[in-house]
């Protein structure tokens, strides 16, 4: 993982530390030494993670941060503080400034590189998000665009062995997320994977059971896989955090908890896996954009023609059989012609209702293009495809075809070719060619007919 991080603090060796820790773990490191440099280094530069000290002369710390997430254009970049150790009242402090995460002096490796690498992570997902925005904004899906949403409440496991901090921890939580607690470390494997948490807090504090059991076995399952979890634990026992972080723990904290620190790293693991999953939807979101057809929401003539492959390689392998159909509406340029262009697409989406409602679920229905449908059927032999095709044509000839617009109701009908995958070394042109040469048939043949290609 690169990222570009600004240390700022007013102690040039305390700067020279940091810089020299993070240089070492290859991120490139800019430096500032008050604030005034460190607001102008954000705002000409991109910058992915700001340290940033509290006390220094002129503008302080709390100052910078407030900055920084008042300024859009700066806002995002997410800012850890460095506290005292001693000054608790900072960290409410440095939350209400908007700070993302605190850090305490002295900064100890394993907690600097364990924050910095989670906050660049979450920072990539929401650039990549930002990146995604502005391109729906620019092709109009304004759905899409929405990125920048105000905190949504979480949802945290918690998982405890003990009633005094199970109340404790929840009490801390209750403001930013509904919480549920469970005491079994097995029983909360399977409620995990069960509902849908934002975030699973695992404190180490079990007679006999290893924590990082669970966390192992989290991280297994598809269900839980991409869950962040925090391990609470106590001082000292840096290698346990070791191998926490190598199991794919997402963060700690150490006992006894500050509720401010608690807060603060959940809030941002909430933040983050809210994030990723408006990032997975817009993908999914745009996958299908891709491949559905926008009039009628039948699959595309692009995903047909990728997945009739497929279809076929399974059937050939298989020895089983498979059909096409494909369907023409029958003079459909005089109902635009007649009742106009909108009435036309009226007709479109309730034909492509009816074909939805005809054909099987493992049968894929798409629009091949204009007024014609192409419907394939795995596993159907040609005198099934002939029941099927039939039961379309009557499907579309026995019942008009509302058109509010036009306050009328018309009389549609269809024209249908089908084809059968023939055994060796048929391809998916040849048989849609097939198809289609039957199809032709039929119009000829006075339209509203079903004509099936020779075997
Ligand atoms: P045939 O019985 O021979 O199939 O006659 P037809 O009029 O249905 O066939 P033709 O191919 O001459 O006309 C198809 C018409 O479909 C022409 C085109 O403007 C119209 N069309 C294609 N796509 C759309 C669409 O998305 N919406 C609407 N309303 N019309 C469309
Ligand atoms: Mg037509
Ligand atoms: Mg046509």
């Amino acid at each position: 993982m690169t990222a570009r991080i600004l240390v700022v603090d007013d102690v040039p060796a305390n700067v020279k530390l940091l810089e020299a820790r993070l240089v070492a773990e290859y991120f490139d490191v800019l430096t500032a030494g008050d604030g005034h440099t460190a607001l102008a280094t954000c705002e000409k530069t991109p910058v992915d993670l700001v340290l940033l000290d509290i006390m220094m002369p002129g503008m302080d710390g709390f100052e910078v941060c407030e900055r920084l997430k008042a300024n859009s254009r700066t806002a995002h970049i997410p800012v850890v503080m460095i506290t005292a150790l001693d000054q608790p009242s900072d960290r409410v402090r440095g939350l209400k400034a908007g700070a993302d995460d605190f850090l305490t002096k002295p900064v100890n490796d394993l907690q600097l590189m364990s924050r910095v690498k989670s906050l660049v992570r979450l920072k990539n997902v929401s650039d990549e998000l930002r990146l995604r925005a502005q391109t729906a904004q620019t092709i109009g899906l304004q759905e899409l665009a929405r990125v920048d949403r105000p905190d949504e409440p979480g949802s945290v496991l918690l998982v405890d062995g003990r009633a005094s901090s199970q109340e404790r921890l929840t009490r801390a939580l209750k403001p930013i997320a509904d919480v549920a607690v469970i005491s079994d470390p097995q029983a909360a494997l399977f409620e995990a994977a069960e509902s849908s948490f934002d975030l699973i807090i695992v404190n180490a504090n079990f007679d006999d059971y290893d924590p990082l059991r669970l966390c192992s076995q989290l991280r297994s399952l598809e269900r839980t896989r991409f869950i962040p979890i925090l391990l609470v634990t106590e001082q000292g026992n840096d290698e346990r955090i070791v191998r926490a972080l190598e199991l794919g723990v997402t963060d700690y904290i150490m006992r006894p908890v500050d509720p401010n620190e608690l807060v603060a790293r959940s809030l941002t693991q909430i933040r983050r896996k809210h994030c990723n999953d408006r990032l997975r939807a817009s993908v999914q979101q745009t996958i299908e954009l891709a491949v559905t057809d926008d009039l009628t929401g039948l699959h595309n003539r692009r995903y047909l023609e990728n997945h009739l492959k497929l279809l076929i390689d399974r059937a050939t392998t298989r020895g089983r059989p498979l059909s096409i159909c494909i369907t023409d509406i029958d003079r459909f340029k005089r109902v635009n012609d007649t009742y106009g262009h909108d009435a036309g697409d009226d007709v479109l989406r309730e034909f492509a209702n009816r074909v939805r409602a005809t054909v099987r679920g493992a049968d894929l229905a798409c629009r091949f293009g204009g007024e014609e449908f192409v419907v394939v059927m795995p596993d159907t032999t040609p005198e099934m495809a002939a029941i099927v095709a039939e039961r379309l044509r009557l499907a579309v000839e026995s019942r008009g075809f509302d058109i509010p617009q036009a306050a009328t109701v018309l009389n549609v009908t269809a024209s249908l070719g089908i084809a059968t995958l023939r055994p060796d070394g048929d391809t998916a042109e040849a048989l849609l060619k097939r198809a289609d040469m039957a199809l032709y048939q039929a119009k000829n043949g006075g339209r509203n007919r079903v004509v099936a290609a020779a075997a």
